[in-house]
């Protein structure tokens, strides 16, 4: 049977905004490849960060962006995603298999004005998941910095600014990203937010203890309260060594879905590709590679209700209690 997947995190919409040639996902085989889509990232733009070679590794934290010069950005990848062969969802009806199903999604909130007065826009133009920060500081809070080996706690958590924009997601029926925020502002969305809590494209710490992956507590965190783990197949964040090699097998993508199925619940664990954005196994390819790591997974033991959970149930069951809580 064809498999249905829903994926956590892609950056099709910066590639081609930036018309930089796309690597891992050909819209034009989704059907075949059975990729029905998931969350299209789109970003505030800096310079491209550095590529570790070797570790230990540490670089430092990426620049702001200014307002006016992200809200650009965002609108330029807003029109690049709807001019794609793209269905964007703006309910979890809307999410059928068969097709590719976009969910707008900011990795960052730096195009969202501080004093919150654009966020009903967005949310009306179909902003429907956000990324408080990416690997920088803005208005709200202050994103990880790229660093093996190292623990997530590294910065201040949430501005005033930041705790509002959670309270107002929540009203609006937004998802809130803990991805890429860094561990105080991690535990700060955690006591804030009255939904599950979501980081989509992250991997466990206990494997590759880089600042972007989860440590144990953040995960049991995310299990009591409902949410799910995206995880992020970027070669990096995979890597026991924290190495950048794509020698990687697909058993190492298994490998963390399995210890975060066996730690909170297979409930609890998803796809959360980061394609067009990272370099992800060779094994695996690109969006194409999608139905070898679903055998992989029949392989290690899941069955066709664990896969179902892992390839998209999760995925909208989390959707269904944010976007529904709204109180719109
Ligand atoms: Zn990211």
């Amino acid at each position: 049977m064809r498999p249905v997947i829903l994926d956590g995190h892609n950056d099709l919409a910066l590639r081609v905004f930036l018309e930089h040639e796309t690597v891992h996902i050909d819209l034009r085989r989704a059907r075949e490849l059975a990729f029905d889509g998931g969350f299209f990232a789109l970003s505030a733009i800096g310079p491209p960060p550095d590529r570790p070679t070797a570790v230990p590794y540490a670089l430092p934290l990426d620049d702001p962006i200014p307002f006016e010069q992200a809200v650009a950005d965002v609108e330029g990848q807003l029109a690049a995603l709807e001019g794609l062969d793209v269905s964007i969802a703006l309910r979890v009806e809307d999410i059928r298999p068969g097709r590719v199903n976009a969910i707008v999604h900011f990795e960052g909130a730096e195009a969202i004005a501080p004093d919150l007065s654009n966020l009903e826009d967005w949310f009306e133009r179909g902003l429907r998941s956000l990324g408080i920060v990416w690997s920088r500081p803005n208005a709200f809070g202050e994103g990880v910095p790229f660093r093996f080996p190292s623990s997530p706690d590294t910065g201040s958590g949430l501005t005033g600014q930041g705790r509002d924009l959670v309270r107002a997601c929540n009203d609006l029926g937004v998802m809130i990203d803990v991805a890429h925020l860094n561990e105080a502002g991690f535990w700060d969305v955690a006591a804030l937010t009255q939904v599950p809590i979501v980081a989509t494209h992250s991997n466990a710490h206990a494997i590759c203890p880089t600042t972007r992956n989860l440590t144990d507590r953040q995960l049991d965190a995310i299990g009591a309260s409902g949410g799910v783990v995206g995880i992020n197949f970027a070669a990096m964040f995979l890597r026991e060594d924290g190495l950048s090699g794509t020698d990687v097998p697909l058993e190492t993508i298994v490998r963390h879905i399995d210890y975060v199925a066996s730690r909170i619940g297979v409930e609890h664990v998803a796809f959360g590709s980061d394609f067009e954005g990272c370099e992800v196994p060779d094994e695996l390819g690109g969006a194409a590679g999608l139905p070898l790591l679903v055998e992989a997974l029949r392989a290690a033991g899941h069955d066709d209700e664990s896969l179902a959970l892992i390839t998209h149930r999760n995925w909208l069951r989390v959707l269904g209690s944010t976007w529904l809580s709204s109180t719109r």
